[in-house]
């Protein structure tokens, strides 16, 4: 298991690479762009390799995450054109940095419904993966169902991908805040959420977790991170993912808020501490 958080990419990668290794961390995200804006990006090549050396050399795993506004089933035709071309473009990047995973959000139907809403995500992730032959997987991270966001359940992520084309280049981000939110699991049902996830194959597709708790209640369908250990999930139920075998050897990403990434430092202590204590219970 490899614990780490989502580091800032501002001041170049390979930056953000040894501030991984500062903060202690086994395993880091970083936004492949900036998150609010698609504007296309190039590679600083020197930096991109610099970076990928130093992570091998101290077996840190990189997870990078795509903007949040694209949106994978709108039915606006200069959206959809954008959203393909954006994550193609992202899924390059983080081919280029060896990340073992791009997270991408599922689509919102955006009052189209359901059905629709899930075909067009079908339809997009076909266009973007036609053409793409990296290692890295693009990652269907499960969501909170905030308004009319799409992929709130293991069953239907697992749909998802396995209706595209290429379910070989797709994997999983489950994110432990969203899928309370999204009432999909709680710490009496945590033994549940891994057995969905054995019995309808998502767990040999899941490459990356989110690590967070939640500010706002069980289902209550909002999109609300917090620190571990201080939100309505709480710390007990979260270290039964840190102490749970079929995670093992995952990378465990937090987006918990903070003011300063050096916060993250004593987040990840937290979490290894609390990954050890079932030894002495
Ligand atoms: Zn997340
Ligand atoms: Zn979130």
């Amino acid at each position: 298991m490899q614990l780490g958080c989502h580091i800032s990419v501002a001041k170049g990668f390979s930056k953000a690479c040894r501030r991984a290794k500062e903060l202690g961390a086994d395993a880091f995200q970083i936004f492949t762009k900036n998150p609010r804006a698609l504007r296309p990006k190039k590679i600083n090549v020197p930096d991109a390799e610099k970076g990928v050396q130093f992570l091998r050399e101290n077996g840190i795993t990189l997870v990078t995450h795509t903007p949040y506004i694209t949106n994978l089933s709108t039915p606006k035709s200069d959206l959809h054109e954008v959203t393909v071309r954006s994550i193609k473009e992202d899924l390059h990047i983080a081919d280029t940095y060896g990340a073992v995973g791009a997270v991408v959000h599922c689509g919102k139907h955006v009052g189209e419904g359901v059905e629709a809403g899930t075909r067009r995500m079908i339809e997009t992730l076909n266009e973007i993966l036609s053409d793409y032959d990296g290692d890295c997987k693009l990652l269907l991270e499960n969501t909170a169902g905030q308004g009319s966001e799409l992929g709130l359940t293991i069953e239907d992520l697992v749909t998802i991908r396995e209706a595209t084309d290429y379910p070989e280049k797709i994997g999983f981000c489950f994110d432990t805040c969203h899928g309370f939110a999204a009432g999909a699991w709680m710490e009496d049902t945590f033994d549940q959420l891994v057995q969905v996830m054995e019995e309808t194959g998502y767990i040999q597709s899941l490459v990356a977790i989110h690590f967070n708790d939640s500010k706002v209640p069980y289902n209550s369908r909002k999109d609300r991170h917090e620190k571990i250990g201080k939100g309505e999930i709480g710390a007990s139920a979260l270290a039964k993912f840190l102490r749970c075998e079929m995670f093992e050897g995952l990378p465990i990403v937090l987006e918990t808020p903070v003011e300063q990434e050096e916060e993250y430092a004593e987040e990840i202590r937290y979490l290894r501490q609390l990954k050890q204590e079932e030894s002495t219970v």
